[in-house]
């Protein structure tokens, strides 16, 4: 041995009570480790670059087979290296197709409320709302079925504004669609975001029956959700929301629902809104979506409020925890994603299917990378009537997966993070190919409470995992 090079960007050390864990971060695989092992890593990182001389005189007292075993295993694991740079993470990704399992409608452009921190550039009152045409819907179709014409199962989403304010469409598309698929041997399956309000027990019924995933946009017990979610005369909309919740949860066996939460400037209260939302109003999972980069800056979460955001999650996370050590998963969404993507060793090039796996058509037909871009002043990448602009496409996921001079390059959460939101670097930086840099450590703790979170679940309750995350995988969700 001349020297050992030590490759901190991919080992991180996460202590769990009196256990080591070392995450491996090019693949994401966690593993227990003992005290000599922690010896020769803290020997590694103290010196950077050590000589067989230095390990025998730290480890005279060991046997020196079992280090050299050691190192080997970290120099597999490119934790070190021997002179030679490291190995790629991952071989350089040309893209050329664009694997759509997912195509996204922007139904129509008009809302029924008029939430104070909505994102959306297009969104027009109801009367105004631009609606897509079925013409445009069904070229959608042909799009995803002509990019990816060997899949076994594809997603359609209704998005909008309200989707359920286009209801005729969502009727025709599913109409068309079910014995489209069917009759080519495939599964299809619709979700839906929807703020509830235009539900009905015969909408409900329809959409139980076409086994709709659905999720509402809640934002907790009535003084934090009237505080944003509207109507469009400026009155809050929660007593309609909650009363419409209850009958959807009342009717509805087909699938699990969610909420999903707007997390802005002074609703922050992430066990309390979880609370309400999943023991008093009863969804199945709560998820949270922190707002730093809306156009109204008002309503965006200042460093201090999103530090408290974090610690509300950690907060909750216990909770998920303590409840997954008897075997319970509570429905904390945010919490059980990082679990899954733990527990499956993902490792992302990209941070989400925007663009290759998954492209939104607004109402005209334009295509974007994703729902939140429909109606925002980033170019298209094409139409579904002239099909995908693939090689800009595919240039601008080829400059995102370069991470070369990025801050990601050596990140230890580069894999789960994949350098963050392209919609949220958009909104913060006018630019989607910046990663999301402004809350980068507060992202990497809530890393490294997850997977010390997941270190204790392997260790104690395994058997959480088969029944919570695996079934879950099995459905597609
Ligand atoms: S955006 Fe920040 S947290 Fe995410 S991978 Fe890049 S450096 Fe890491
Ligand atoms: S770009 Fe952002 S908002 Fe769009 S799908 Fe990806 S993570 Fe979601």
């Amino acid at each position: 041995m001349g020297y050992l090079q030590f490759q901190p960007q991919n080992a991180h050390r996460v202590r769990v009570d009196a256990r080591e864990l070392l995450f491996h971060v090019p693949t994401t695989a966690l593993f227990e480790i003992d005290a000599t092992d922690g010896d020769l890593l803290g020997l590694l990182a103290e010196k950077g670059r050590v000589t067989a001389e230095d390990v025998q005189a730290r480890f005279a007292d060991r046997d020196p087979a079992d280090i050299a075993r050691r190192l080997r295993g970290l120099i597999d694991l490119d934790i070190v290296t021997d002179g030679r740079p490291p190995a790629a993470e991952r071989p350089a990704i040309r893209i050329e197709s664009f694997p759509l399992s997912t195509i996204v409608l922007n139904v129509n452009t008009g809302c029924n409320l008029s939430c104070t921190y909505c994102y959306k550039e297009d969104l027009d009152t109801p009367a105004k709302g631009r609606k897509m045409a079925f013409e445009t819907a069904l070229r959608s179709i042909d799009l995803l079925l002509r990019e990816s014409p060997d899949r076994d199962s594809y997603n359609i989403v209704f998005f909008g504004g309200e989707p359920l304010s286009n209801l005729a469409l969502i009727r025709q598309v599913v109409e068309h669609a079910e014995p489209r698929f069917a009759a080519l041997g495939k599964a299809v399956s619709f979700t839906l975001t929807t703020n509830a309000t235009l539900l009905t027990e015969e909408i409900v019924d329809w959409l139980d029956a076409h086994r709709f995933g659905l999720t509402v946009s809640m934002d907790g017990p009535k003084a934090l959700h009237d505080r944003n979610r509207r109507t469009v005369g400026g009155k809050g909309s929660y007593d309609a929301v909650a009363a419409k919740a209850r009958m959807l949860l009342a009717r509805y066996r087909s699938r699990p629902v969610g909420a999903r939460v707007t997390l802005t400037a002074g609703v922050t209260a992430i066990e309390e809104i979880w609370d309400h939302l999943k023991n008093d109003i009863g969804f199945a999972e709560v998820g949270f979506s922190p707002v730093t980069s809306g156009p109204m800056t008002a309503f965006n979460l200042n460093g201090e409020e999103l530090t408290e955001v974090f610690e509300g999650m950690k907060a909750l996370g216990r909770r998920y925890r303590d409840a997954a050590l008897e075997g319970r998963n509570i429905g904390f969404s945010n919490m059980h994603q990082l679990m899954q993507d733990l527990w499956e060793g993902r490792s992302k090039a990209l941070p989400c299917g925007a663009g290759i796996g998954m492209l939104a058509v607004d109402h005209a037909g334009g295509l974007n990378l994703c729902h939140r871009f429909t109606g925002s002043g980033m170019d298209l990448y094409g139409d579904v009537r002239g099909g995908i602009e693939k090689e800009r496409l595919a240039g601008f996921l080829e400059s995102r997966l370069d991470r070369a001079g990025k801050g990601c390059a050596t990140c230890r959460i580069r894999n789960l993070c994949a350098g963050g939101c392209y919609h949220e670097s958009y909104a913060h930086f006018s630019d989607p190919l910046k990663p999301t840099y402004h809350y980068c450590d507060l992202m990497r703790g809530w890393v490294d409470f997850g997977i010390g979170v997941y270190g204790e679940l392997i260790a104690r309750a395994p058997q959480f995992f088969h029944d919570h995350i695996a079934p879950r995988r099995a459905n597609g969700k």
